[in-house]
């Protein structure tokens, strides 16, 4: 029997189940996990045929920034629909793909002058490897042909990004066509010992566990840096691994290291920049830059699909010559798409006239406060937040539980009208940017009582 909380749209969810193989879904559970069909979104919330309606806390898969519907990101894609749709950006440019790689220059002083352009964040994330491989080539580092990535890493589920992942669910299946990584400590903070004392105490203990956890590469890089390209790495927050944090010491320590050992850094920020660690870039908190940065997910304001990689002048400079062969000839169809760029300027535009960096900090002081009853709660593990992302991890003993709990507070949520979805039991909150005050009472007190009503 399929069980839908929208009964009067099950006509359009039993179609969409017999045409449309969902993402990320073992499709059998839903004839027991219901399906929403969604008509319509405004601000935070999305609606069903029927108006009921979702609070989307999970910024529909973290891509969401500045609401559904955003009227200044709609009008501004309108006016490029009716200007240029798309051309290919091979012998063309148009001006939305330059002012938007301007502006993003702009916000790395430069540093990352080069921007190169695709759709998903998997994509970014073969351009960053790819292109590192190849600068090394380009100057004779022949030898360069191994990547660094952390333990619960992830970058994506094509074949090369899975490479450089590490989530069992995602890969298992594949090890057989996945080339071999180095896979190193995770800096994850439940790691450290959490002295019931001073915050110095914390802190230390957080630092050691970031140095530690440096200090494995370091060891590696020691060892065979003349057969590695690059370290590849989610900074501040590995999300999809179960939004593991850690001290932005550890990303100062691995840059210094990459420089040491003339490696490679690539900071893949596809989920954690634009704002979401609390700075723009992720990086920002650790006061130095990597030499490929990714971006995708919010970019777009979560308009379209959109990806893109910065990077630093002399790597640009490798690939300069009159040879074909030594030029980047990487491409997809749509790379630079206009309507995705002029959503993406949309969406930088806001951020400026908003000042959203500066608003965001009153208002994830705000959702930490609403959320306080949970960090005393003892079925409640390590509640961390950084920026405007919140988490925990459920106390589940019991197996059963333990194994459906996310596609359980996924439907106990939905009834209290919110969309959440946790990975395995971490429940986690990635809200847009644009909550008001009786939103943020929303989300912590649905939160709550789906916590209550799954755990009980
Ligand atoms: C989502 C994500 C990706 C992959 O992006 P897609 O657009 O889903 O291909 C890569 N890296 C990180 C850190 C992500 O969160």
């Amino acid at each position: 029997m399929l069980t839908t909380v929208n009964p009067d749209s099950t006509d359009l969810v039993q179609r969409s189940l017999k045409s449309v193989w969902h993402p990320c879904t073992q499709m059998q559970h839903h004839e027991n996990t219901p399906l929403i069909a969604v008509s319509r979104g405004e601000g935070a919330w999305l609606f069903d045929p029927q108006g009921h309606r979702y609070l989307d806390a999970i910024s529909s898969w973290w891509v969401n920034l500045f609401g559904h519907a955003n009227p200044r990101i709609n009008t501004a894609v309108k006016a490029q629909l009716d200007k240029l749709e798309h051309a290919m950006l091979a012998g063309f440019t148009h001006n939305s793909v330059v002012e938007l790689s301007e502006s993003l220059s702009d916000l790395t002083g430069n540093v990352l002058g080069h921007v190169f352009y695709a759709s998903d964040g998997a994509s970014a994330v073969e351009i960053a490897l790819k292109m590192s491989f190849h600068f090394w080539k380009n100057t004779g580092h022949t030898k360069k042909q191994e990547f660094i990535c952390l333990k619960g890493g992830y970058h994506g589920e094509t074949i090369g990004a899975l490479s450089v992942t590490d989530v069992p669910i995602f890969k298992t299946a594949y090890a057989e066509l996945i080339k071999q990584t180095h896979v190193v400590m995770s800096p994850d903070d439940r790691q450290a010992v959490h002295l019931n004392g001073s915050q110095a105490d914390e802190r230390a203990s957080r630092e050691s566990v970031a140095l530690r956890a440096a200090g494995e590469i370091e060891a590696l890089l020691k060892a065979r840096a003349e057969s590695i390209c690059a370290v590849i790495l989610e900074p501040l927050v590995q999300c999809a691994g179960g939004m593991a944090m850690h001290d932005p010491v550890y990303l100062k320590r691995v840059r210094e290291l990459c420089d040491e050992y003339r490696v490679h850094l690539i900071a893949d920020e596809i989920a954690v920049g634009c704002g979401r660690t609390g700075e723009f870039f992720a990086f920002e908190h650790a006061n130095c830059w990597p030499d490929f940065l990714c971006l995708s997910k919010g970019i777009s304001g979560g308009y379209l699909p959109l990806s893109l990689v910065m990077t630093r002048d002399e790597i640009y400079r490798a690939f300069y010559d009159a040879k074909v062969s030594k030029a980047f000839l990487h491409s997809h169809s749509y790379t630079g798409n206009p309507l995705a760029c002029s959503a993406a300027l949309a969406t930088l535009a806001i951020f400026r006239e908003d000042q959203t960096l500066k608003a965001n900090k009153q208002l994830s002081q705000t959702i930490t406060n609403a959320l306080r009853p949970l960090q005393s709660d003892s079925r409640v593990k390590h509640f961390r937040n950084q920026g405007m992302i919140w988490a925990f991890d459920a106390q589940v003993e019991d197996p059963l539980l333990k194994e459906t709990f996310s596609r359980r507070f996924f439907a106990s949520a939905l009834k209290h009208e919110m969309l959440l979805r946790p990975i395995g039991t971490t429940v986690y909150l990635m809200p847009p940017y644009i909550l008001s005050d009786s939103e943020v009472t929303h989300l912590a007190q649905r939160t709550l009582a789906v916590f209550d009503e799954v755990m009980g």
